[in-house]
């Protein structure tokens, strides 16, 4: 079983596969097994200037999703070979940090 999240409403889920459709909104589901969340500035480049930090310590995006937006931050998720160097950038934590995702601490 993994750990799924809605991209669209960030309803959460355990299911067979990353097949599955969420029960809320019929958006299709994305496993987070081992994927990191980062909170970036909600503004033009705010993104830009996260990724920035990644390539200056060349750590490499394998997958990047932003899944939640809330009082001028939004919520990234993205996963990386490269975990441990990207968990040292602030703002950054396993997707199961019931803190930034409080829906996911469901999960832990
Ligand atoms: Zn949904």
């Amino acid at each position: 079983m993994r750990k799924l999240l809605c991209p669209a409403c960030c309803e959460v889920a355990i299911g067979p596969s990353d097949e599955v459709v969420c029960k809320a909104c019929g958006e299709k589901m994305i496993a987070i097994d081992g994927s990191l969340l980062a909170v970036v500035p909600d503004r033009p480049g705010g993104l830009a200037d996260f990724l920035a930090q990644l390539a200056e310590k060349k750590i490499n995006v394998t997958a990047l999703r932003v899944v939640g937006r809330c009082e001028g931050d939004a919520r990234v998720l993205f996963s990386t070979d490269q975990s441990d160097e990207a968990l040292q950038i602030p703002g950054v934590q396993y997707a199961t940090a019931g803190k930034i995702l409080p829906d996911l601490a469901v999960l832990e």
